[in-house]
């Protein structure tokens, strides 16, 4: 599955430390994250990671692409709802292509908990579909 991972500077912290307490599961798949957050996350655990431009610089239109493919399987995003983000119509925009594609989406840590496990469940096989079905038509 492919995986986007993005954090709003003050919870690159707490993303840090999920994906060093789920490293286990997320090094099963293919990671991508926007510039900073993927850099600290890969300094932090070792994983692999795809990083694009930083969020303000357009990262999180660089992964919305993606989407727009239908190519991302789940995202990672946690946003920080207490401080004004220069790019928030590029973090709406986001959000909403998430909800355009049905990409399972945590913007915060109790949701992303329940991703997790859903993910090592494989809760998101049907993903899958998606991407014969895509191939099919190529
Ligand atoms: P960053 O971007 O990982 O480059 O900090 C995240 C964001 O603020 O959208």
């Amino acid at each position: 599955m492919k995986i986007a991972l993005i954090a709003h500077d003050n919870k690159k912290d707490d993303l840090i430390q999920f994906a060093t307490a789920y490293k286990g599961v997320f090094e099963d798949h293919e990671l991508f994250a926007t510039g900073t957050t993927g850099l600290r996350i890969m300094e932090a655990t070792g994983l692999t990671i795809t990083r694009f431009q930083s969020g303000p610089l357009g990262g999180d239109q660089e992964i919305g692409a993606l989407i727009a493919k239908n190519e991302m399987d789940a995202v990672f995003f946690f946003r920080d709802p207490l401080t004004p983000q220069p790019h928030e119509p590029d973090v709406t925009a986001l959000v909403r292509l998430c909800d355009v594609y049905s990409i399972p989406l945590a913007t915060n840590m109790g949701t992303a908990e329940i991703l997790i496990h859903g993910l090592e469940r494989g809760d998101l096989k049907w993903r899958n579909i998606i991407h014969d079905r895509k191939s099919e038509n190529k």
